[in-house]
């Protein structure tokens, strides 16, 4: 079962056959995983090319050092406080590996993405789901949640689905609740680069010395969700945990994965040209939603939870029968009624909006 509305989770949800459920033949049109169209920056897959040629007999570095030596570097904190894992996937599992058990409580918000009730329930530790306010992550009621027995608190922030964004005051009021308890707030910022510069309150808390971690990934505004590379940042003793819990597998983040991740730090105006192009592209979207008459939440990131007419599982498949696109269904996550839909190219746009357009005049 997967976390609903209301609902305190505390078995696993099936994260991964969601995915395979909308896996499809190619030549659809992928606007269901927030992938990235414009890719990495260039020169990276021939960077990873030509390590697949000279090195593919080697086994990684174990400790990632050189990329976490480049985080590091770029983030303004010490090598020991990055931990690099097979996507920000494998990192919230080790986190909640690291600190939480049997006994322990995870506090996450509704109807999220869920990797971190699936890791809490690996972990055997107990979910605590907190409602979220408007369609926004309410800090008050996350700090209302964060009591003696809660370890950890993830903040998806920006929030999947929803697309919303916290202030620095509402950063700075879920951390100072988790001081005064002891959990340590997890903020996964997966999608905060669409959110623009200026959104660095949670790394800044890091470099002052506070005790809290940051999730960020290769996966989406650096356009390498195929290779797997995600980062977390924090105080030096909760790294060291991170990676003591990674320690049965010391090569998963693999070779080709390190070497994109550092190539692409090398073309940091990647950020900012992906920024533009998705923000632009959003825009659009969301003036032609507004044209058609079709509700949505407005976004920071590069997806836009949609309301959708009628019931949202019909209109999801009725776009991939009709019309090849994928869009994601969150009837399943406690948004009966509403699709996720990711901001592709210009083209796609169009091809989107003109499907909607015509289910929208053949209801069924
Ligand atoms: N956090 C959030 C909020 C996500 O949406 C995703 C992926 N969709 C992840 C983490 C995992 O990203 P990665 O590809 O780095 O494992």
């Amino acid at each position: 079962a997967l976390p609903v509305k209301g609902d305190t989770v505390s078995r696993p949800p099936t994260v991964h056959s969601l995915h395979h459920e909308h896996e499809r033949a190619d030549g659809m049109l992928r606007l269901h995983c927030n992938e990235n169209p414009y890719g990495p920056p260039s020169g990276v897959i021939a960077s990873v090319t030509k390590e697949l040629e000279g090195r593919c007999s080697t086994y990684p570095d174990s400790e990632v050092t050189a990329l976490r030596e480049a985080l590091a570097g770029q983030v303004g904190v010490g090598t020991d406080m990055v931990a690099v894992g097979n996507g920000a996937d494998e990192l919230v599992l080790l986190i909640t590996l690291a600190s939480a058990g049997p006994g322990d409580t995870v506090v996450v918000t509704e109807s999220t993405f869920p990797g971190y009730a699936a890791s809490a329930a690996v972990a055997g530790a107990t979910v605590r789901g907190v409602p979220l306010h408007r369609d926004r992550v309410s800090a008050t009621a996350l700090v209302e949640a964060v009591d003696d027995g809660a370890r950890l608190v993830f903040v998806c922030n920006p929030h999947n689905p929803t697309g919303t964004v916290l202030s620095p005051a509402a950063v700075e009021e879920i951390l100072r609740a988790c001081e005064r308890t002891g959990a340590v707030p997890v903020f996964d910022e997966a999608y905060i680069e669409f959110a623009g510069p200026g959104f660095d309150h949670a790394l800044d808390a890091v470099r002052a010395g506070r005790r809290l971690l940051v999730l960020r990934t290769f996966s989406k505004a650096w356009g390498l969700a195929a290779l797997r590379a995600g980062y977390a940042v924090g105080p030096a003793d909760l790294v060291a945990g991170i990676m003591e819990a990674r320690r049965p597998l010391p090569f998963s983040v693999n070779r080709l994965a390190q070497q994109a991740a550092l190539a692409a730090l090398g073309s940091p105006d990647h950020i900012a040209e992906v920024y533009e192009r998705t923000t632009r592209e959003r825009e659009r979207l969301c003036r032609a939603l507004t044209g058609l008459g079709v509700a949505y939440v407005p976004s920071v990131t590069n997806f836009v939870m949609v309301k959708t007419p009628g019931n949202s599982t019909r209109f999801a498949s009725r776009l991939a029968d009709e019309h090849g696109i994928l869009v994601r269904d969150l009837a399943p996550f406690g948004y009966p009624g509403h699709v996720r839909v990711s901001v592709g190219t210009a083209e796609d746009t169009d091809q989107f909006c003109a499907a909607l357009g015509s289910l929208l005049a053949s209801p069924r």
